[in-house]
């Protein structure tokens, strides 16, 4: 049973957005609380008039409540095995898992209709982040729905939310079902790649590049092929198993540098076709970026806030700019934002103004997205965060 710690009362005309099914009320929204409201607690939400809008995650600031359940219907002790099961039909629908993919996104937060949330699953270990005091709340509930709904697919489900949530006092990074040793070995596509959650970024490893490493397999045969931002080596794995005549893949991590060097090793590669240097990228293309064919840039999110935009499409600008330059005659570039503020359209722009700098003739080849088990709700466009362009540079 979900136990609800108040009411919300909107102000009037602020129901439409969630008519409309956007998941986010804002603090401005909101006319009077009824009840004695903690961060994280569950709380009805209501019109102007007193007719029930849904439910959701209460939290101070600006995001004031998450909603995770739409109408007047009140969720039950089945809500979140009912949101997990839906999740998992839908990965169905594209294939996921399969014999050549176990690891994939189960639960992209607002995507499916569970704003604050991410859980992704690798060959058997779910590995659950939560973004709101609500999801953590609620750690064990969908820890508990993940065994049920999962069976015997499932053999351990981590928590790692330490970095997500910082002011969490009860806060601990850990296992809530089962045990599994690090890294773990997943599949991608058919090709190995060694994940470690409780060290690496984010849940461990970049799921949402999936798709766009397989497009850079397409091109990479008798290619060479520079890899920046490589982190554990997944576009350099790619483009090896295509027959790339040889792969650099560089990042400013050691430990990144290590994880990439143990994972082309898992797939059978070495020293004499792939090398992996250590260095700041722009610096790396100014003294290297000559030598290859292919470049990809797959920066961190420059931006991870609107007041960091500015800085971040001149940081784009420049990174792109250096690639433009310096790439061989014929070459192509994968380059990617994962910038949320920065949309499809600016990331556009910016791409064109460092093409204009560089003074090469470009033409764009394929527009990039996220894989399918990072979908986007139509109603919340602002789910929709990786962009990335394929160039040719002639
Ligand atoms: N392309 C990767 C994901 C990239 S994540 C994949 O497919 O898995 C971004 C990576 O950029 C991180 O590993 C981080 O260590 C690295 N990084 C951050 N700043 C950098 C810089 N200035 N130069 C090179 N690498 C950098």
């Amino acid at each position: 049973m979900i136990v609800f710690g108040g009411e919300i009362h909107l102000k009037k005309g602020k129901e439409f957005s969630i008519q409309r099914n956007h998941p986010w009320i804002f603090s401005g929204a909101i006319n009077l609380v009824d009840g004695e409201l903690n961060n994280g607690c569950w709380v009805k939400i209501f019109d102007s008039k007193g007719n029930i809008l849904g439910y959701g995650h209460f939290q101070e600031g600006s995001i004031t409540v998450r909603i995770i359940a739409f109408g007047a219907h009140e969720p039950d002790q089945n809500f979140w095995s009912k949101k997990l099961k839906k999740a998992i039909l839908q990965r169905k629908i594209t294939d996921l898992p399969s014999s050549t993919t176990n690891a994939f996104r189960l639960i992209h937060g607002e995507g499916d209709g569970l704003s604050g949330l991410i859980i992704d699953f690798y060959n058997g270990v779910a590995v659950m982040q939560a973004h709101s005091y609500g999801m953590h709340a609620d750690r064990f509930n969908i820890a508990n729905a993940l065994k049920e709904v999962l069976g015997d697919e499932l053999s351990a489900v981590y928590y790692k939310s330490k970095s997500t949530l910082k002011n969490a006092d009860d806060l601990q990074d850990g296992f809530l079902v089962g045990q599994a040793e690090t890294p773990h070995v997943v599949l991608e596509n058919d090709h190995k790649f060694l994940v470690d959650w409780v060290i690496g970024q984010k849940t461990g490893f970049f799921l949402d590049q999936r798709d766009n490493r397989n497009l850079l397999g397409q091109y990479s045969k008798d290619r060479s092929v520079l890899n920046t931002f490589c982190y554990t080596g997944g576009f350099s794995v790619y483009a090896l198993k295509a027959g790339a005549t040889f792969v650099h893949s560089v990042d400013a991590s050691a430990r990144a540098v290590e994880l990439t060097r143990k994972n082309i090793e898992l797939n059978g590669f070495d020293s004499s076709i792939h090398t992996c240097t250590e260095s700041d990228t722009v610096s790396f293309l100014e003294m290297n970026g000559a030598d290859y064919d292919i470049i990809v840039l797959d920066p961190p999110a420059f931006a991870k806030h609107r007041s960091a935009k500015h800085q971040a499409i001149k940081g784009y600008q420049r990174l792109n700019a250096e690639a433009m330059k310096v790439i061989k005659p014929g070459g192509i570039i994968f380059t990617f934002s994962c910038s949320q503020v920065i949309d499809r359209q600016l990331f556009y722009s910016t791409i064109v103004s460092a093409a204009i700098q560089s003074g090469r003739d470009i033409k764009v080849l394929h527009h990039l997205s996220q894989p399918a088990d990072h979908p986007v709700s139509i109603y919340h466009p602002e789910g929709e965060y990786l962009k990335g362009l394929v160039l040719y540079v002639s």
